[in-house]
């Protein structure tokens, strides 16, 4: 189906964080990308040879999405920080249920020889995470299975299904277990964003002596894994014939408290106190053990929080500062998290002039 020897890419999820850079990333070695999300990227403008909004819960929009691909990054997921992963278990399960299913399948019909699923550190069985020192979490500690949320049943049940894919129908699957990514271009407001993005916008917020709301004793653990990282482990992972899931994260682990603190030290605001609130922590600790990462890819990731926060933070607060109002003005009231999430996945139904250069397909979103 390749015209010549470069792949024909869909990413799908294009419209989000990692998708987002991946696709950057694909352009930059010259392939030919195209983008499918249920809505345009929100902080940038759309960096596809063409990006269509299609709703992948729907089998006919999958094959329209699939149709004259040869590689699939399959990336497209309804999630996000634990606040939104603890609370939707039901949707999460239907949506990303759906999506999964009907992608894969749509990619074996139109004959695409490559598909990566991005799986998630969730899958892990609570028991081994409930100590803040835990011990590294290798790819075969998934089974015997019982992951937290109903986001990592999720996960495990794509990840079987990729496996018999190839099993039975030759597609070459490839499967990544992203561990907590972080950067630039991701979601940092209205509910669904994650631990790094929400402390930064916090910090951003904060006066000089104010205080920075943490979920919990802030002594949960976690690693955190920068996105350039990511999308270079996501790449040589596709271009492997390493079947199995793969581990894609970093090894150094941190409490929530010294992730604050290191966002508060970039910041230079003086006398920030951090305040601790109940909240959902989701499990107590999780690092990932990279040895088959090493081994399979001969290679690992090498941005350092500090290096990773930087750029992040510094993003943050001038998103942050854009939409702050010039003082005396009073401060603007946060909108709740249902009509924020209406804003951004409601329906599109009208063209975005700023995909310059590419081809823009935008429809309404319907319920499957
Ligand atoms: P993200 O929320 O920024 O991106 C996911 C994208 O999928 C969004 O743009 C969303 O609009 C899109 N989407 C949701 N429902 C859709 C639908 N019905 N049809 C089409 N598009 C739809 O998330 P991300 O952080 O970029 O994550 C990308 C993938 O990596 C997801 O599968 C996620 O589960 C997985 N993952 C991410 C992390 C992380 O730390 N960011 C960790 C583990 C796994």
């Amino acid at each position: 189906m390749s015209s010549g020897s470069s792949p024909r890419v869909l990413v799908t999820g294009a419209g989000g964080f990692i998708g987002h850079h991946l696709v950057t990333s694909l352009k930059q070695r010259g392939h030919w990308v195209r983008g499918v999300d249920k809505r345009p990227p929100e902080y940038t403008a759309m960096n596809a040879d063409e990006f269509e909004v299609r709703d992948l819960r729907r089998f006919d929009e999958c094959l329209l999405a699939t149709r004259g691909i040869d590689h699939v990054y399959a990336l497209a997921a309804d999630m996000g920080g634990m606040g939104f992963i603890s609370a939707n278990h039901g949707t999460i399960l239907r949506n990303n249920s759906l999506i999964n299913i009907h992608t894969i399948e749509a990619a074996r019909m139109n004959g695409v020889s490559r598909y990566l699923f991005s799986s998630s550190a969730c899958v892990y069985p609570d028991h081994l995470q409930n100590d803040a020192n835990v011990t590294p979490l290798r790819e075969s500690d998934a089974y015997p299975a019982n992951p937290q949320d109903a986001y990592g049943w999720e996960k495990l049940i794509a990840e079987r299904v990729c496996l018999e894919y190839r099993a039975e129908f030759g597609l070459e699957t490839r499967i990544v277990r992203f561990h907590n990514i972080y950067g630039p271009y991701g979601t940092y407001e209205g509910g669904r964003e994650k631990v790094p993005a929400a402390l930064c916008r916090k910090v951003a917020e904060a006066e000089p002596g104010g205080d920075v709301e943490i979920w919990g004793d802030g002594e949960q653990t976690r690693s955190f894994c920068y996105v350039d990282d990511c999308v270079e482990g996501i790449y040589r992972l596709m271009q492997s014939d390493h079947r199995e899931p793969l581990n894609l994260g970093s090894e150094d682990m941190v409490t929530v408290n010294e992730l604050a603190g290191m966002i508060v030290e970039l910041s230079g605001k003086e006398g920030i106190a951090l305040r601790h609130v109940d909240g959902p922590q989701g499990v107590r600790g999780r690092n990932s053990d990279n040895r088959q990462l090493r081994e399979v890819l001969g290679w690992e990731p090498s941005v350092t929080l500090r290096e990773g926060l930087e750029p992040t933070y510094r993003w943050i607060e001038k998103q942050v500062a854009a939409r702050r109002p010039p003082s005396p003005a009073p401060a603007p009231r946060r909108i709740d998290d249902q009509v924020a999430a209406r804003a951004r996945f409601g329906p599109v139904i009208r063209p975005n002039g700023s995909a310059s250069g590419s081809a823009v397909i935008l429809k309404t979103d319907t319920e499957p």
